[in-house]
């Protein structure tokens, strides 16, 4: 069941890059915050490597079970800082949720003192919500520059942001663009990977120049 949903996602995931004459690969991250290990093994056995998690502890505890299989951890969820020693052991490919420079100087020092790098994106709030974490779409340039020149240790790749919460399309999209054209102007910088869309807005962000998608609920739950 799992595999089937799964294709289906990675159909769509096609046809909307065929629609929005998108040419670059679209990346799909299967979060499986929701989900035990046993469908996290079911969807790496019919070919999804990339899994996304948003808590320390159940990354920790599901790379512990699933230590054999090649997976790609990455981490999604709002860090911490007194996670961000556990975090670090699990070695994820990718943070997705650098929010602030109190964390970006907080992971600098202990990546610096461990002799370890870690990939990042930057995390915009892009809809500016109160719920949400994140830099300000103002603020999110002269962050990733200063991050860059003072945090050797954390490699900076990109952006990410979650689509306004709202019905109303337009609202998401204008979230989603807004980020891109900031992506756009860091393709100086580094910055390679654009990662915007979950479940309900994947398309709208794939439209907008998504590279990474983050989807849970369409593979995972039933
Ligand atoms: C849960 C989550 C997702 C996936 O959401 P679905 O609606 O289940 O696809 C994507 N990104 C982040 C940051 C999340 O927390």
């Amino acid at each position: 069941m799992i595999c089937i949903r799964l294709a289906k996602v990675l159909e769509s995931i096609e046809e909307a890059k065929y629609r929005y004459k998108r040419q670059d690969n679209i990346e799909l991250i299967a979060v499986s915050k929701y989900s035990d290990t046993e469908a996290i093994y079911k969807a790496f056995t019919c070919g999804q490597i990339a899994f996304g998690e948003n808590k320390v502890q159940d990354l920790i505890q599901k790379q512990q079970i699933l230590h054999t299989h090649k997976i790609s951890w990455h981490f999604i969820g709002t860090l911490q800082e007194n996670k961000i020693n556990a975090l670090l052991q699990t070695k994820p490919i990718l943070l997705h949720s650098l929010h602030s420079m109190k964390l970006a100087y907080a992971l600098q020092k202990r990546l610096m003192r461990d002799k370890m790098k870690l990939r990042a994106l930057l995390q915009v709030n892009s809809a500016y919500e109160q719920s949400k974490s994140g830099f300000s779409p103002e603020s999110t340039i002269p962050a990733y520059l200063e991050i860059m020149q003072t945090c050797p240790n954390i490699e900076l790749v990109g952006l990410m942001c979650m689509g306004a919460h709202s019905n109303d399309n337009m609202l998401i999209e204008k979230s989603f663009l807004q980020t891109q054209k900031l992506y756009e102007q860091l393709q100086p910088y580094n910055a390679k990977i654009l990662s915007m869309g979950m479940s309900s807005d994947y398309e709208i962000a794939i439209a907008c120049g998504s590279n990474c998608v983050r989807i849970g609920s369409s593979i995972f739950s039933h």
